[in-house]
């Protein structure tokens, strides 16, 4: 029987992953990827002898049997092409964060050290830092389920009373915004932690996923970073025969009587299949690629109202220098603020030391990052095209004021730097295409947490949308699980056995 066609738009993780899925299912895909690499946010880029690492920081699933372990196994993304496991790193300290009025306060992974952390920082909060870490002990329970094709009702049952509890805890804190959290503390510092991790409307959940899932350390980050991650998945998926074009920019996706048939690329080349997938950013799939003409009232007022997750200033330092003696990642207090010239106005940056990554830079040299978070997107797109030279003048400045900021608090770390680079909203954009330069999409606020997007762009046949921009709070273990799941319902629709294991298929092949 002729194999069905799948043409994918977009080869981030969300695109790769279900590429990969549909492949071992007999499909025939092909995948359209406006970049030259795979990844889309998952990704790195080199400088010199230094790589700077965007994106992943930690990654759930990275310990057997927590859930999301099943999809990094079958997509082969925590291994090399000789099938030698991606070395894991869980931190003792997962991250610090400086208060303003100067103390520290280490967010440690193991809880019954955060515990301790919390009452040396807030006595007075005793027994609600008590309830706090044993909810997050509860959390740490939960298991995302994944691999739920074969279940039976028998099943079913068997992971409702396992995960009850833990799944109870996921609804409370979905629910408890980072301002509420911040809230219920009376000690004026814990309620500055809090506030400083997120923004104040984003549900919690998030960050209690995190904190619960360092504790058993089933959230670390792989070695190598993102591009290698994303790599590997591209690799497996080749090899069971699936194929990339790169540089293809995907313009218009083709429609007959309500159905799509095919795409069309910027260089005007037309290609047909069978379903059209499109893990893009939504808003292009939507607004650009289908011109406006197929949207719901949910996601016209998704598009209209939901806030969004910010774009990001990402500055990155080669140092000549071995680091392995500063903290690997530190939310730094400044006072004053500092200004950008977008208008946006910091009182924290994130510093990140990656000392425990030695593929990044050679020997005796370190990697380091700074993460400034802004919604100003506008600003550097319209800097960028009316004025590039400008552009790279304030990109400049920027770079000597966050270097005399990390001089302050670590003097001499200037004189150690012999490259740098800085990434803003443009290139967020120029590079993968995301709305506004969001890098993840939506943000997680309670409503958007608890809205399902369609999968299938509405009032279209055969036009699925996968990825973080149908999945609010977006991150790479819901990218992977989206491919998979769209995997599954393409082989639901057209009765067929969903096949996960890549290894059942090279043995059979
Ligand atoms: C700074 C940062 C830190 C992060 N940290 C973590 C973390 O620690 N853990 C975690 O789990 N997640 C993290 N994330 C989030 C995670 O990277 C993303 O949510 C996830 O990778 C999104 O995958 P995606 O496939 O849905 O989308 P994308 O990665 O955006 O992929 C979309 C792809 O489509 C391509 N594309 C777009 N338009 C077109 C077009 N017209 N034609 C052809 N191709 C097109 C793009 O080039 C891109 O490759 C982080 C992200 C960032 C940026």
């Amino acid at each position: 029987m002729k194999k069905k066609k799948v043409l994918i738009i977009g080869a981030g993780i969300a695109g790769l992953s279900a590429g990969s899925y549909l492949e071992r299912n007999g499909y025939d895909t092909e995948i359209f990827e406006d970049h030259s690499i795979p990844g889309g946010l998952c990704t790195a880029w080199k400088r010199g002898e230094y790589t700077f690492d965007y994106c992943v920081h930690w990654l759930m699933g990275t310990k057997e049997g927590t859930g999301f372990d099943v999809i990094w196994d079958e997509l082969g993304a925590l291994e090399n092409e000789k099938g030698v496991k991606t070395p894991i790193r869980n931190f003792e300290e997962f991250s610090r964060i400086e208060l303003s009025g100067g103390d520290v306060v280490g967010l440690y992974s193991n809880l019954d050290r955060l515990e301790e952390e919390f009452l040396r920082v807030a006595p007075e909060d005793e027994k609600k830092i008590s309830k706090f870490i044993k909810d997050l002990k509860k959390l740490a329970k939960f298991k995302t389920p994944v691999a739920t094709e074969k279940w039976g009702i028998k099943d079913r049952i068997k992971f409702i009373f396992s995960n009850f509890i833990p799944f109870l805890k996921v609804i409370k804190y979905a629910r408890i915004t980072m301002e509420e959290l911040s809230d219920q503390w009376d000690n004026p510092k814990l309620k500055e932690v809090f506030r400083t991790i997120f923004p104040p409307s984003w549900s919690s959940l998030a960050f209690i996923f995190g904190m619960a899932f360092q504790h058993i350390e089933a959230a670390g980050y792989p070695v190598g970073g993102s591009l290698p991650l994303a790599k590997n998945i591209e690799r497996e998926y080749l090899k069971l025969g699936g194929k990339i074009y790169y540089s293809s920019k995907v313009e218009e996706i083709l429609v007959e009587d309500d159905k799509a048939v095919g795409i069309r690329l910027e260089g005007g080349e037309e290609y047909f299949g069978d379903d059209i997938v499109s893990a893009a950013d939504g808003y292009t799939t939507l607004y650009k690629m289908l011109d406006g003409r197929y949207l719901s009232s949910q996601l016209k007022k998704a598009y209209e109202d939901f806030s969004l997750f910010p774009s990001s200033i990402y500055l990155g330092f080669g140092v000549e220098k071995d680091l392995s003696d500063m903290p690997h990642a530190t939310l730094l207090h400044l006072d004053p603020p500092l200004l950008l010239s977008d208008g946006s106005k910091h009182e924290y940056i994130s510093l990140n030391v990656y000392n425990f990554d030695p593929t990044l830079a050679p020997e005796g040299k370190t990697t380091v990052t700074v993460l400034i978070n802004t919604w100003k997107d506008q600003y550097w797109q319209e800097l960028a095209e009316k004025d590039y030279g400008e552009y790279k003048t304030i990109k400049a400045d920027l770079s000597d004021k966050v270097l005399n900021i990390i001089d302050e608090k670590f003097p001499g770390f200037s004189s150690t730097v012999e490259k740098v680079d800085v990434s803003t909203p443009h290139t967020v954009k120029r590079y993968t295409g995301n709305w506004q330069g969001s890098y993840e999409g939506f943000a997680p606020t309670p409503v958007a947490l608890m809205k399902k997007l369609p999968k299938e762009v509405p009032e279209l046949n055969s036009c699925y949308m996968i990825g973080q921009w149908t999945e609010p709070g977006g991150g790479i273990p819901s990218a992977a699980l989206d491919g998979r799941n769209l995997a599954r319902r393409l082989c639901k629709r057209d009765k067929k056995e969903f096949i996960s294991s890549r290894k059942m298929i090279n043995k059979r092949s």
